[in-house]
C-alpha cells in the first residue's frame, strides 16, 4: 500500500465517530451471523476480516503462514475444506484473500508504530458452533433477517461478536497510531470450538515475544453491565475421534465369524463414563457421538465415536486421557476389533497474573464503562486460548482472560442463543482502555 492511500484512510482518533463504530459492529456481527463457518472452514470469515485490517493499514500474514501444519488438529479432509472455499465464494468472500489462504484460515494483523514498547497481542476466535438455529419466530435473528443460511451452522458460542470487536478494536488502534508506541498484534485465530485452533497457531509463534496477551468471551453468564478481569476454572482437556474396526458376518449364518465393533465401541462408551474419578479435583468425560453397523442382519464391522476427557489441572487430565485409551483398546481387545484414535483437539489450564489483572482492572474501573468489575469469572468448559497464555507466560510475559457481560437468550451451544449487542461497543472500549493502560 503507498504513503498516499494510507494517509487517506487512516482515521483520527478525535474524528472517530463512536456512533458509526456502534452502527457497524452491529452491521458486521449480523453479516458473520448469518453466514457461520465451523472451525477450520473460516475463509469467509477470515477474508472479510484480512479485507478490512488491509484497508485500515495493518501489515498482514494469513492462512498457511499462521498455522504450523504438524500441530494442527481436527481439521476437516481436502474434499470438505474444497467444498467450503467454493461456498465461502458463493457467499460473498473476498475471493482474493480467499485464494491467499491457502486451504487454511486465520489472520495475524500487526500494527508497529516504531516507537518503543510493549508488544501486546488480542486474540479472537471466529469459528461458529455444529448447531441448528432454532426456526422459532421470535428470535431476533429470525425477525430481522440474519438468521444462519448455513445448516447445522450457527454463531451460537458469540465468536461472531468476537470477530466483530476485533474489527472494531483494529480501527480504533490504527485511528489512535500516534500515541501509541511498541507493538499491537491482533489474532483472528480459527477453530475455538473443540479446542482446534489455537495450538497450531501457538505452534507457529504468533504469541512469540508478547509482553502482554488478552483474551475475552462475551456472555458466558456475565450480565451486561459487567466485566471479568480474570476467567478462570478453565478444564484442560483432549478431544478424540475413535474407530472400532471388526468383521462383519452374517447375524444368523456365521455370527461367531464375526467381530463386532459396535459392541466393542458400546462396551468402551460404558466404561469410559465409569472412570474413577480423580481425588485431586474435577474431571469430565463424554461421549457425543456413537455410530455403528450397516444393517439388521449383519454383524457390525465398524463403529465411530467421538469423545473427550477434562479435567480441572493438566495432570488430572493427564490420568483421565491415560485411563480412557486403556479402556479403548481393552474394550477392542474383547471383541477382537482393531482400535484407532486420532487426537481432534486439546486445550490446557491457565490463569491470569496478577500485575496484568490488577493493570486491566485500574483501566476498567477508571473508563466508567461498566457498573460491575468482577475480579475473577468462573469460565465453563474449556477453552483453547490456554495455549497462547501458557506460551507467553513461559516466554517471560502476562496473560489473562477477559470476561464482557452481555445477557443473553439462551445457554452457548443453544439454537436460541443471541447476544446483547450493545455490550459490543463496550467490548471493544475495555480492550482500547486497557491496552492505553499497558502502553503508558
Ligand atoms: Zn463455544
Ligand atoms: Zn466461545
Amino acid at each position: 500500500m503507498d504513503g498516499n492511500k494510507l494517509d487517506r484512510d487512516k482515521l483520527d482518533e478525535d474524528k472517530l465517530d463512536w456512533d458509526k463504530l456502534a452502527r457497524d459492529l452491529v452491521e458486521w456481527r449480523r453479516d458473520l451471523h448469518k453466514y457461520p463457518e465451523s472451525a477450520w472452514t473460516e475463509f469467509r470469515t477470515s477474508s472479510v476480516v484480512a479485507a478490512r485490517l488491509e484497508k485500515l493499514g495493518y501489515a498482514l500474514t494469513t492462512g498457511l503462514d499462521t498455522v504450523e501444519l504438524s500441530a494442527i488438529m481436527g481439521r476437516p479432509s481436502q474434499p470438505e475444506i474444497d467444498a467450503h472455499i467454493e461456498r465461502a465464494k458463493r457467499q460473498g468472500g473476498d475471493a482474493g484473500w480467499i485464494d491467499r489462504l491457502r486451504g487454511y484460515p486465520g489472520v495475524v494483523a500487526t500494527l508497529k508504530t516504531e516507537r518503543p514498547g510493549p508488544v501486546v497481542s488480542i486474540r479472537f476466535d471466529m469459528d461458529c458452533v455444529d448447531v441448528d438455529e432454532t426456526e422459532l419466530p421470535d428470535h431476533r435473528p429470525n425477525k430481522e433477517g440474519f438468521a444462519s443460511v448455513n445448516e447445522l451452522l450457527m454463531h451460537a458460542c458469540g465468536h461472531d461478536a468476537h470477530t466483530s470487536m476485533g474489527l472494531g478494536v483494529a480501527t480504533v488502534l490504527m485511528a489512535k497510531k500516534n500515541e501509541l508506541r511498541g507493538e499491537i498484534r491482533l489474532i483472528f485465530q480459527p477453530g475455538e470450538e473443540g479446542c482446534r485452533g489455537a495450538y497450531a497457531m501457538t505452534q507457529k509463534g504468533v504469541v512469540d515475544g508478547s509482553d502482554y496477551f488478552l483474551a475475552m468471551h462475551i456472555g458466558g453468564g456475565v450480565p451486561s453491565g459487567a466485566f471479568g478481569l480474570n476467567s478462570l476454572g478453565y478444564l484442560c482437556t483432549t478431544k478424540f475421534d475413535v474407530e472400532f474396526t471388526g468383521r462383519p458376518a452374517h447375524a444368523a449364518g456365521a455370527p461367531h465369524e464375526g467381530h463386532n465393533a459396535l459392541l466393542a465401541a458400546a462396551t468402551a462408551a460404558l466404561s469410559l463414563h465409569g472412570i474413577a474419578p480423580h481425588r485431586e479435583g474435577s474431571m469430565r468425560v463424554n461421549v457425543g457421538v456413537l455410530n455403528a453397523g450397516t444393517g439388521r442382519n449383519v454383524i457390525p464391522g465398524k463403529a465411530f465415536m467421538k469423545a473427550e476427557t477434562r479435567g480441572q489441572t493438566q495432570a488430572i487430565a493427564d490420568y483421565v486421557y491415560k485411563r480412557s485409551q486403556e479402556i479403548l483398546r481393552g474394550a477392542a481387545a474383547m471383541y477382537e476389533t482393531e482400535v484407532a484414535v486420532t487426537k481432534t483437539g486439546a486445550g490446557t489450564d491457565a490463569a491470569g497474573d496478577a500485575p496484568l489483572v490488577a493493570k486491566a482492572g485500574e483501566a476498567i474501573r477508571a473508563s466508567g464503562l461498566f457498573q460491575k468489575v468482577l475480579e475473577t469469572v468462573q469460565g465453563g468448559g474449556s477453552e483453547d486460548a490456554t495455549w497462547m497464555m501458557r506460551r507467553v507466560q513461559e516466554g517471560g510475559g502476562q496473560a489473562t482472560y477477559l470476561a464482557l457481560g452481555s445477557n443473553i437468550a439462551a445457554p452457548h451451544h443453544n439454537g436460541c442463543f443471541d447476544i446483547d449487542e450493545s455490550s459490543m461497543l463496550l467490548g471493544v472500549k475495555a480492550l482500547v482502555a486497557i491496552v492505553d493502560r499497558l502502553l503508558q
